[in-house]
Order: structure tokens, then sequence, then C-alpha cells
């Protein structure tokens, strides 16, 4: 499942392809693929036709195409989708494909088709304009309006694991299960610990750890920005190879060598190091 630094890679991608572009064709191809649409696949087309994208953005995980009509295009990447620029290698995916008047293809690939694009109004909240489907969403660690220490205030009141909480989007979004075991691995805690047993300073270190290690991953993504084909591939993450903590189970810990463990949590798996991340003792 493509994260926070997957899908900015593309926000970034499309912003330096698409902006100022109008819409001169729109098919979709599989009307799951717009199933959030509520009007429909033929509203949506027709809404899409001659509009002129004037922006992108991104809260968490959500991206979007803000258009000059005060709507905004919410791409969902769901597990595997794909916005691609220009030719389609394998149309047997392609659920959505626009015509932009440069005449550069736009197309929405999806394998599993659990994504999808909608319309929908764009609402100001806390000082920003996000589409409403997006409005419940907290703000991400990158967000540069992110405020840690109202975040940390939160957090500090949440009598459940503080795993739970990192994934939770409406205390702060973007983070997914890989950059919650990257962050709380940097900042060696458990995810079982309760947020409300953790200091102020411990929290804000966590939530520093957020972002730093999905920023370096962004970094890593940075030689496809100037690709006309905006990628992401959900199933494998090409961010992969320089993680700490996700899906090392058996390897030795990069900072103190014990080996490192995994266990169940919320129907995923959690990875950690037993010594610098020990669990927290069962209270009854
Ligand atoms: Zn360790």
């Amino acid at each position: 499942m493509p994260e926070l630094p997957e899908v900015e890679v593309v926000r970034r991608g499309l912003d330096a392809h698409v902006v100022d572009k109008a819409i001169t064709a729109v098919r979709v191809h599989h009307p799951r693929a717009v199933r959030r649409h509520e009007a429909g696949p033929a509203d949506l087309t027709a809404r899409l036709l001659g509009a002129r994208i004037v922006g992108t953005g991104r809260r968490g995980k959500y991206l979007w195409l803000t258009l000059d009509d005060g709507s905004a295009l919410v791409v969902h990447l769901g597990m595997s989708g794909q916005m691609l620029l220009g030719d389609v290698p394998n149309e047997n995916h392609l659920r959505i494909a626009a015509l932009l008047d440069d005449g550069t293809a736009l197309s929405f690939v999806d394998q599993r088709t659990f994504g999808g694009w909608m319309l929908a109004d764009i609402v100001t909240v806390d000082g920003s304009d996000v589409p409403a489907p997006v409005a419940h969403l907290a703000r991400d660690p990158l967000d540069p309006q992110f405020n840690r220490d109202s975040v940390v205030t939160v957090l500090r009141r949440k009598h459940s694991e503080i795993k739970r909480q990192l994934l939770d989007q409406t205390v702060v979004s973007g983070i997914g299960n890989i950059y919650a075991d990257e962050a709380l691995w940097r900042a060696r805690l458990h995810g079982g610990r309760l947020a409300s047993s953790l200091s102020r300073r411990q929290l804000g270190e966590l939530l520093d750890a957020s972002a730093t290690v999905m920023s370096e991953a962004l970094g890593q993504g940075g030689t496809s920005f100037d690709s006309l084909y905006v990628n992401v591939n959900g199933e494998s993450g090409y961010f992969e190879r320089s993680l700490d903590a996700y899906g090392r189970e058996g390897e030795p810990c990069r900072r103190c060598g014990a080996v490192m463990r995994r266990e169940k949590f919320m129907n995923r798996s959690s990875y950690y190091c037993p010594k610098c991340q020990p669990r927290p003792r069962v209270r009854r």
C-alpha cells in the first residue's frame, strides 16, 4: 500500500506536468474506479470535460488535483493505484483514461481497483483549503503547518497504545504501518506503550522521527520526479531497502545487534527491537 512518501512522489510528478492543462477527454473503463463519486460516471465525466487543473494537493495519503471551478479531483490510490502520464504499458488494468490539452494521456491504472477518482468541493478547515472528503484528516508531519506541540498534547490524553494513535488519521495523518514501526524504532519506543504514559519529550521525539523517516524516504524517491511516467508500485514499495525495523524479523538491530522481533498488532505486523524498544509491563 502506498504510504505518504510514495503519494507525495506522485503528487510532485503530477504537479510538474498537469498544472495549467485542461482536460479534453475522459473515459471511465471500470465503474468501480468511480464508485466513490456518488453522482455516477456520467456526472464525473461531464464535469471533468473542459476543466483546467490549477494545482495539486495532498494530505496524509490523499492526493488531489485542484480544478478551476473550485472543485477537486480526489485520487485514492488504494492498494495498487497508479497515475500514469503518457502511454500505458499494459491496458489490462486501465480504469480511467483522460486526455490533456497538450495531447498527454493521464490514466488511472489499478490492478485491484480499491482506488479511484471522485469530484469534491473544496472547503476551508483550520486555515487550509482541502477537499471535503479529506477535511476530517489531521495534518501530516510533513505539512508546513503541522503543530507538533498540539499533537503531543492530544497524544498525552490518549489511554491507548501509541502505535494505534500514530495510525489514527484524525490524530496525525499519513503515518502507515511501515513508517510507524520505523519512527518507533528511531524513538526507542515499543508501540504497545500507552500514549498517556509517555513524556512530552518522548512524544515530540517520536513525531520528529516520523517526519524525518518520511522525508528521507521522499528524498530517495526523487529520481522519478522528472519522469513523465509517474508511477507508484504499491506492492513492493521502493523505499524498502533503507528500512531499519519493518520487515526485519530475525535480523540484527542496526543499533544494538539484538535480534529483531515481529508481533501481531491490529491485524498487521509490528517489527521492533526487544532491547532498544522494551515491551511495556502488563498492568492489571
Ligand atoms: Zn536494538
